[in-house]
């Protein structure tokens, strides 16, 4: 588990056992929560469709063995069973948003029952802009749930007739891969589902998520120039992890998320001159678009490694790099090659003749 997350979840859990700091770890929780779906939103707008249907470790033992869509539907069907048909005893925000018609999901269950294949069937159904607005509202929902819950409410148990109701609502498949999960609910006081479904559940399947798209990056990269459109090293990045590449459809470089069409300005531009990147450009060093904006603080870096590569072509630049990472420890380029484009060209000129 994240260790960052798995520390911040275990004060939670500690600050919601007294009633004096009951409250704190109410307030702390939901903004671990608004942490947590910063992720899953980058994930949502960054990548394309298709990477939400793949099961890049179909055969893993784990969450990670799913895709990237049934983790969003799994995680939040669950929060709205438990938090609106289990605890607050209303609708389901499934239901009072029409979701199941928008997201075009052919379930109303958690997912549980599907199997291998049949995730990535299902998953390819999904509308994932919808499905995203599904998760967001279950989130908020749950969220002001949680700031009306009283520390006394806090052991508040559950009867048959609970197990009942969940079971009559068909929110829950009797395949024996879901059905376990009424009386695991049901087995657990409020606290103790405000443990599991909504913040450490939370956890394991975002991370997993994580997993899922930094294999989906690292297989769109691969045969893949490294080179960046703008300069760059995709090879170096420190958001190799995160992006495919401005040379894939798994782009998720700072500066193409800006646009809506997921397509940065310097890439747009060197395909309108049909060029292999700007480092082929006349231009290069009094340009301004894109991720040369001169308020960006990695603009004159970028540049000074463009100017570099058509003065020296792409491998020799690899290698230059290689060799600063060997002997420094930095995540940005402009941590080393500075705020001045000739300057910076002088640096990796340097480590290439040493
Ligand atoms: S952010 Fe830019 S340099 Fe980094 S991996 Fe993405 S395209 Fe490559
Ligand atoms: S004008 Fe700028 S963005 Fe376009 S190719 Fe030249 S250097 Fe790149």
């Amino acid at each position: 588990m994240d260790k960052e997350w798995s520390e911040k979840n275990k004060r939670i859990q500690v600050l919601l056992r007294k009633e004096t700091t009951y409250k704190e770890g109410i307030e702390l929780l939901i903004k671990f929560r608004g942490e947590m779906f910063e992720q899953v939103s980058q994930i949502v707008n960054g990548y394309p469709v298709e990477a939400f249907y793949q099961m890049p470790f179909a055969n893993a033992k784990g969450y990670h063995s799913k895709t990237l869509s049934y983790s969003i539907w799994h995680i939040f069907r669950i929060e709205d069973i438990v938090a609106h048909t289990l605890i607050a005893g209303d609708e389901q925000i499934l239901a009072t948003g029409d979701y199941q018609k928008k997201i075009g999901s052919p379930i109303i269950t958690t997912g549980n029952e599907f199997q291998g294949q049949e995730i990535a069937e299902f998953s390819k159904k999904l509308n994932i802009r919808a499905l995203y607005e599904y998760a967001k509202e279950v989130m908020i929902s749950t969220n002001s749930l949680l700031t009306k819950l009283e520390y006394s409410q806090m052991k508040r148990r559950f009867s048959d007739a609970d197990k009942v109701r969940l079971a009559e609502s068909g929110c829950v498949s009797p395949d024996e891969n879901a059905i376990w999960l009424i009386d695991y609910w049901c087995g657990k006081d409020i606290r103790g589902l405000i443990k599991m479904p909504f913040s450490r559940h939370w956890i394991m399947h975002i991370e997993a998520m994580r997993r899922i798209k930094n294999k989906l990056c690292r297989n769109a990269r691969k045969g893949v120039d490294p080179v960046a459109y703008c300069g760059l090293s995709c090879n170096h990045c420190f958001l190799g992890e995160w992006c495919g590449s401005c040379r894939t459809e798994y782009n998720v470089c700072s500066f193409a998320t800006l646009y809506e069409d997921k397509r940065c300005p310097n890439v747009v531009c060197c395909n309108e001159k049909n060029i292999d990147g700007c480092y082929e450009c006349s231009e290069l060093e009094y340009c301004t678009k894109g991720f040369y904006t001169p308020d960006n603080d990695g603009a004159a870096s970028a540049k000074a490694q463009a100017m570099f590569i058509r003065k020296y072509g792409k491998k020799a630049f690899l290698e230059v790099h290689d060799k600063l990472h060997e002997r420094f420890d930095f995540a940005k380029t402009q941590e080393i090659l500075g705020q001045n484009m000739y300057e910076g060209l002088k640096i990796l000129e340097n480590e290439y003749n040493s």
